[in-house]
């Protein structure tokens, strides 16, 4: 066997093995091999942000593991990698970089530039996800932003609109004012700010008296549709039905009862407009109540807003605030706190805006999506709760329209004459409307032959939510069902409403079928402080920072290792720190190992005599390989990382190479037999033990593997090499106990040499043992030769009596040493 060198680079030899997996290509899918079973891991194609942070790294640790672990143990695992380009937050980084205004150039040069910014932080993740050494198949790369994906994202608009699950209708929508689009309820966040509630009065009609009422908006008083009070607050119910003047209008609205009123909210009563905000949308749709829309798309107020109309809704507030002071409207003002729903892209207060836009039909799913997540396998399973709570908390139906850019054309054309839709056919795919007539001459109702183009792109969710089809080969390869639905769908706890959820969705419509059968989900990565990372709380840590340090397999093992899967993991260099410092004991103790093993042929069985220590490390090592087998099946990758590093660092190396040096060193006073089954041990458990790391920590482990353990006969990466099998023959439990106790005996003897200050080699000329069963003394007995090789005891007695010395906890055991 060949010895590992002392000097050993980090950073320099997970560089050279990413390259050289790539090279040999050991991570391809072999899609043409129908006999191997597959593993179809779902990967997310992320959204290019131009920052592989900590979060992603979390992730793609977590199914890397899987990925490797399915792999070694013969699977044929298909890890595809794809980019989910489009969108909003590109659209606004454009904007942002080159100070320019997407409406103000023409749209193919700016998507144009968008490509350029995807390319451009595609690469930077890109690096990040090799540096992590993550097996991915490169051959499977693609980018949703290219027209052969849009053919797939517009086929299933096709499918979904013949099959009835999409319509164009006009209905309340999530808008952005400052990127003047429609974004869906997984794209508002919900923020505490400070507002001011002002208290107005509201006159009743053809009287002289008033109804106090309280709000946050009166910019929205144009708006106002109603007045609304609880049914049970007796200061009030004497006005239901009764109209109000509506202050700075010439319109009365009439007062009515709804429950959702708070009534210890400001002044009990409160007004309804249309959109303040969701509640109203559907207190509007509970009283049928008419709508007035106030706000244009960039946010000012229209003609409906009367003198106001051209004011921003901050300018409007101010004009209205002023005109109801003058009138006497206005009692008091009052600072509060208040939950505000802002864009996820550019944070400016979302409006709800009354707009025609394009639907699929979610909600009639949602019973099937409830069902279906029971089905699924959840890690952790109390996951699914996420999924179902937020499929039965949608209002409405998914818009999938978005009045933007950089994204994938709806293929839908107008009559220009009768306002007729042309839907695109099947095979006219990929097509962009805008630039593309539809292949028919004349409008199929009235003949025209003038068409206008749908202006509106897919929101992003359109194309990445069919990523379990895609992957499996849907629409070209005919039995892409083979390959679906995938074996595994990863995902961050925060997407679960967005990611789970719509692949779900658009996979049961398309389909009728469920997209994945398991859903690992990870949880957020937290500062040092306990916070969320984020770069304003300066508690961000950059992932090339850390990779740049201690490199990749640190790196993953605190990814692993740093807490149960699914909870937020807080990042601590410590942490890493302990990762980096444990590849170096297995270096340290590898390469121990190998030296120890130079005259060593593992085919050479003969005069093999296993000792005690032996038996007991190997028969616990056959334990190891099943509870980190068990724990990767079910996802628990903290559990096989302590299992993993206590059995390396403290049974192999603390004890069971420290025990059997003496043994491995003299031959001459043990005997060769007994020499040769300490290596012949050391030769299996190391193994073993860089077999069950391989997924976990990939690169140190393929280093040690190919130096101590490839050869012709040996395959070539320890990635594809098989998983160990548990071997139940070789569970030896006596041999375990009676090894604990010899362990525990050393352990103690070492430590009191360690506590006088004696250096570890130091002789004891006697060693007295005591115990008060028969049984101890035996098993004590089995071990004396390993007890005295390891502590240099001259002469060792076991002796059946209580006896005075220093006491082995948890044994019952004594023991007096003489130096
Ligand atoms: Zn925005
Ligand atoms: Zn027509």
């Amino acid at each position: 066997m060949r010895e590992l060198p002392k000097e050993f680079d980090i950073l320099a030899l997970e560089k050279r093995w990413q390259s050289k997996w790539e090279e040999t290509g050991i991570y391809h899918f072999d899609r043409k091999d129908r006999k191997t079973p597959t593993f179809i891991v779902d990967t997310p194609p992320p959204y290019p942000s131009g920052d592989f942070h900590m979060g992603n790294l979390l992730n793609w640790t977590y199914f890397d593991i899987l990925a490797r672990f399915k792999r070694m143990n013969g699977f044929n695992v298909y890890f595809p990698q794809g980019w989910d380009c489009h969108g909003l937050g590109i659209e606004v980084q454009v904007e942002k970089e080159n100070g320019i205004n997407k409406r103000e150039m023409p749209p193919d040069k700016f998507r144009q530039l968008c490509e350029k910014l995807v390319e451009k932080y595609i690469a930077i993740m890109k690096e990040g996800i090799v540096r992590l050494g993550c097996s991915n198949d490169w051959t499977t790369e693609y980018r949703t932003m290219d027209p052969d994906y849009w053919r797939r994202t517009q086929l299933s608009f096709i499918l979904l609109y013949k099959k009835g699950f999409i319509y164009q209708g006009t209905h309340p929508v999530n808008w952005c004012p400052r990127c003047e689009t429609a974004i869906a309820d997984a794209e508002v966040n919900y923020e505490q700010h400070d507002g001011t509630l002002y208290y107005l009065k509201f006159p009743f009609e053809n009287s002289d008296e008033y109804l106090p009422i309280a709000t946050t908006r009166p910019e929205l008083i144009p708006a106002c549709v109603a007045v609304a009070v609880h049914p049970e607050d007796a200061r009030f119910i004497k006005y239901k039905g009764k109209r109000l003047k509506v202050p700075e209008t010439s319109r009365t609205v009439p007062v009515i009862l709804d429950e959702t009123v708070d009534p210890s909210f400001g002044t009990g009563a409160v007004m309804i407009c249309t959109y303040g905000d969701k509640a109203d949308v559907k207190t509007v749709i509970r009283h049928k109540l008419p709508v007035i829309i106030v706000l244009t798309e960039n946010g000012r107020i229209n003609q409906n807003g009367g003198k106001y109309v051209g004011l921003t809704s901050l300018e409007a507030k101010k004009a209205i605030v002023a005109d109801l002071s003058k009138d006497g409207l206005l009692e008091k003002t009052e600072k509060i706190k208040q939950e505000i729903g802002v864009c996820d892209r550019c944070d400016t207060a979302v409006e709800i805006l009354q707009l025609q836009q394009w639907f699929m039909k979610t909600r009639e799913l949602t019973n099937r999506v409830e069902e279906a997540a029971n089905k699924v396998v959840w890690y952790p399973d109390y996951m699914k709760v996420r999924l179902i709570d937020w499929a039965h908390s949608l209002d409405w139906d998914w818009v999938i329209s978005r009045q933007r850019v950089f994204g994938t054309p709806i293929p839908i054309w107008y009559c220009k004459k009768c306002n007729e839709t042309i839907l695109a056919e099947e095979d006219w795919v990929p097509i962009d409307p805008k630039t593309e007539k539809p292949r028919i001459t004349r409008c199929p109702k009235c003949g025209s032959s003038e068409f206008a183009p749908e202006l509106d792109v897919f929101d992003t969710w359109m194309d990445s939510s069919i990523s379990c089809a895609v992957h499996a080969g849907w629409p070209d390869s005919k039995d892409w069902k083979r390959l679906f639905p995938a074996d595994v769908h990863p995902s961050g706890i925060d997407i679960i409403r967005t990611w789970a959820y719509y692949l779900m969705v658009r996979h049961l419509a398309l389909f009728n079928e469920v997209p994945y059968k398991r859903c690992l989900i990870n949880g957020m990565v937290l500062g040092g402080d306990g916070r969320k990372m984020s770069k304003s709380l300066k508690n961000y840590v950059a992932t090339p920072e850390v990779l740049d340090k201690y490199g990749a397999d640190a790196a993953r093992q605190w990814a692993a290792g740093g807490g149960t899967t699914g909870s937020d993991i807080p990042f601590r260099w410590p942490d890493v720190e302990y990762g980096w410092r444990f590849l170096i004991k297995l270096w340290n103790a590898s390469r121990f190992v190998s030296n120890l093993l130079k005259d060593f042929d593992v085919d050479d069985s003969s005069e093999r005599v296993l000792q005690l220590l032996d038996r007991w490390i190997l028969s616990k090592v056959e334990r190891l390989t099943g509870k980190v087998t068990d724990a990767i099946e079910k996802c628990q990758f903290n559990l096989a990382m302590e299992e993993l590093r206590n059995f390396t660092w403290r049974t192999f190396c603390d004890c069971y190479l420290e025990a059997v040096k003496d043994r491995l060193y003299n031959p001459n006073v043990y005997g060769h037999e007994k020499r040769k089954a300490a290596q012949y041990t050391l030769y299996v458990v190391l193994e073993r033990v860089l077999k069950l790391f391989a997924p976990v920590i990939p690169h140190v482990t393929e280093e040690i593997f190919q130096i101590m353990y490839a050869d012709e006969k040996n395959p070539r990466s320890i990635h594809v090499s098989p998983w160990p099998m548990m071997d139940e023959k070789r569970l030896d439990d006596e041999a375990e106990k009676q090894g604990d106790l010899v362990m525990a005996i050393i352990t103690e003897v070492r430590r009191e040499k360690a506590e006088k200050h004696l250096p570890l080699n130091t002789k004891i000329s006697k060693l007295t043992i005591y115990a008060n069963k028969k049984a101890t003394t035996e098993m004590i007995s089995q071990g004396k030769e390993d007890i005295a090789g390891t502590c240099k005891v001259a002469d060792i007695q076991v002796l059946l009596e209580k006896g005075e010395g220093r006491e082995i906890k948890l044994h019952d055991v004594r023991f007096a040493a003489e130096y």
